[in-house]
C-alpha cells in the first residue's frame, strides 16, 4: 500500500473517531459519523469529477499540486500520459523515416488487401502504374489496371515469377511486377522500370536474328560449291589433293547451316505471337512416325524403340512445332545411347496432364547438370554432341515450344543408367479423336 493511502485511511479513522467523540459528548454520535462520511464522499466526488474534466478538455501535460490519494492519481496519469506520449513520437519518427524512405524508393510499392483493394500506395506507383491519390485509395487495382495478363496475375496466388507488362501510364515503358503476401491478409505489389532491360534484350534478339539471317545467304553458296567439290570424280586431280579437307569443310559449313536454321526458329518463337492453338493434331500417328525415324536414325546401332500410345488422345496445337520437339526428344535419346540399349516413347495422360516421354538406357546427366540442359549452347560433353551432329540447340527450342503450348519439360536422370525426358501438357488442350481420321501432314 502507498503512503497515500495510509495516509488517507488514518485520515479518515481519525475523523471518524473525532465525530464519535464529539457526538458522545453531545449525544449525537451518529448524526455526526454521518456529516463526516457525507463530507468525505463530497470531497472524492468532486475530485473524480476534476479528474473527468481534465481528462476531457485539459491539454496541460503536468499534474495539478493536489496532495493525497489523488494527488498520487494525477501523477500516475501524468507518468502513463508521458510514456505513451514517446511511444507515440517514437512512432511518428519511424512513420516518418518509412515514408521518405519509400517516397525515395524507384519503384512502385501499393500495399494490397487480400481482394486487391488498395491500402496505400508511393509516389513512384503514381508515376509508373497512373494511380491517382486520393481517389484511387480503396478501390480495386485490377478494376485501375484492367490488362487480363495482370489480372491473372493477380488471381494466381501460386505464382512466384515476376509479370513483365507495359506502364499503364507511360508508353515505350515496360514494368516488371512482383506481389509478396505478408501480414495476415496484406499484399505487397512492387513494380520496377526494366525498359533498359527489356531494349537490351530486344537488341540482343534482333542481333541474332540478323546475324543468322544474314549468315544464310552466304552459307548456301558455300554450301553449294564444297558440294560439287566433293562430287567431283574420285580420278579427279582437285580431288585428289583436296578431297579430304574439302569433305570436312563440308560437314562444318553443314553444322553452320544447321545452327543458323536453328538460332532463327529460336528468334522466331521468342519473336513471333503466342499462337493460339486451334489445329487438332492426330498424335499418336506423329508419334509412330517420330519412333520410325528414330528407328532408320538408330540404324546399326540397332536400338530397342518401343512405343505405348494411347489412341484416344488427341492435342490442339502446332503440328510442326511439335514434331520438331517430339523429334528432339527421341533423336537425342537414340545419340546419348548406346548401340543395342533400349529406348522407350510412351504418349499418355493422368488425371491433370498429358505426357509425350522418352525414356531411354544411354549415358544420362549428373545433376548438376540437368537445370542448364535447355540454356542455348549448353552442352555435358562438347565432343560428343558435336560427333553426333549436334547444335545445343535443340532442348532450348524444345522449352520454348512446349511454354507456347503451356506445357513444361521436366527431366529426370541418372549417370550411367539413362534419361526420362517429358513433355507435360495440360489437359485442356486435349482434342477428341474426329469420327473421320484425317491423314497426320508433317511438314
Ligand atoms: P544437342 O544438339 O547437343 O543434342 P540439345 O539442346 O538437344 O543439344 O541437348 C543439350 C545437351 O543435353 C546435350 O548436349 C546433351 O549433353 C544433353 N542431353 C540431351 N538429351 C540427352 C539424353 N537423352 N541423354 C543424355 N544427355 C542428353
Amino acid at each position: 500500500m502507498s503512503a497515500q493511502w495510509a495516509d488517507e485511511l488514518w485520515r479518515i479513522g481519525l475523523s471518524l473517531l473525532a465525530a464519535l467523540l464529539l457526538g458522545l459528548l453531545i449525544g449525537h454520535a451518529l448524526l455526526l459519523i454521518c456529516l463526516v462520511l457525507a463530507l468525505f464522499l463530497f470531497l472524492h466526488l468532486r475530485a473524480l469529477y476534476r479528474l473527468d474534466a481534465r481528462l476531457r478538455h485539459s491539454k496541460s501535460y503536468n499534474p495539478p499540486d493536489v496532495g493525497g490519494v489523488w494527488g498520487e492519481v494525477y501523477y500516475l496519469f501524468y507518468r502513463a500520459q508521458q510514456r505513451q506520449r514517446k511511444r507515440k513520437k517514437l512512432l511518428v519518427s519511424y512513420l516518418n523515416r518509412f515514408k521518405m524512405m519509400t517516397k525515395a524508393m524507384p519503384d512502385a510499392t501499393v500495399v494490397l488487401r487480400q481482394d486487391g483493394e488498395i491500402e496505400w500506395f508511393n509516389k513512384a506507383a503514381r508515376r509508373q502504374l497512373g494511380l491517382r491519390h486520393p481517389q484511387d485509395l480503396a478501390q480495386r487495382i485490377d478494376n485501375l489496371i484492367r490488362v487480363p495478363s495482370f489480372v491473372a496475375f493477380l488471381r494466381d496466388k501460386n505464382r512466384s515469377g515476376p509479370l513483365e507488362l507495359p506502364s499503364p501510364s507511360h508508353d515505350n515503358v515496360t514494368l516488371s511486377l512482383v506481389v509478396v503476401p505478408y501480414g495476415k491478409d496484406r499484399r505487397l505489389l512492387v513494380a520496377r522500370d526494366v525498359t533498359q532491360l527489356h531494349r537490351l534484350e530486344e537488341t540482343r534478339r534482333d542481333f541474332v536474328a540478323n546475324a543468322s539471317h544474314e549468315l544464310r545467304t552466304p552459307l548456301t553458296v558455300i554450301n553449294g560449291y564444297l558440294e560439287m567439290m566433293s562430287d567431283l570424280p574420285e580420278n579427279d586431280p582437285f580431288k585428289k589433293s583436296w578431297g579430304s579437307p574439302v569433305r570436312v569443310m563440308h560437314e562444318q559449313s553443314l553444322r553452320m547451316t544447321s545452327i543458323v536454321e536453328d538460332l532463327l526458329m529460336l528468334s522466331r518463337l521468342e519473336t513471333g505471337p503466342r499462337e493460339v492453338h486451334s489445329d487438332v493434331i492426330d498424335i499418336p500417328s506423329m508419334v509412330r512416325i517420330v519412333a520410325e525415324e528414330g528407328r532408320v536414325l538408330s540404324g546399326d546401332k540397332k536400338h530397342l524403340i518401343n512405343v505405348d500410345i494411347d489412341d484416344s488422345i488427341w492435342l490442339r496445337g502446332n503440328q510442326a512445332q511439335l514434331f520438331s520437339v517430339f523429334t528432339n526428344l527421341l533423336f537425342n535419346a537414340v545419340h546419348y545411347t548406346p548401340a543395342g540399349g533400349e529406348i522407350s516413347i510412351r504418349w499418355y495422360a493422368t488425371d491433370a496432364t498429358i505426357f509425350f516421354e522418352v525414356e531411354d538406357s544411354g549415358v544420362g546427366v549428373a545433376p548438376q547438370h540437368i537445370s542448364r540442359l535447355t540454356e542455348r549452347f549448353y552442352r555435358v560433353d562438347v565432343g560428343r554432341s558435336r560427333d553426333a551432329g549436334g547444335t545445343g540447340l535443340g532442348l532450348a527450342i524444345a522449352k520454348h515450344i512446349l511454354e507456347n503450348h503451356d506445357a513444361r519439360l521436366t527431366i529426370e536422370s541418372t549417370v550411367g543408367k539413362g534419361s526420362i525426358f517429358r513433355g507435360c501438357f495440360p489437359l485442356n488442350l486435349a482434342a477428341k479423336k474426329p469420327k473421320r481420321e484425317r491423314p497426320v501432314m508433317v511438314s
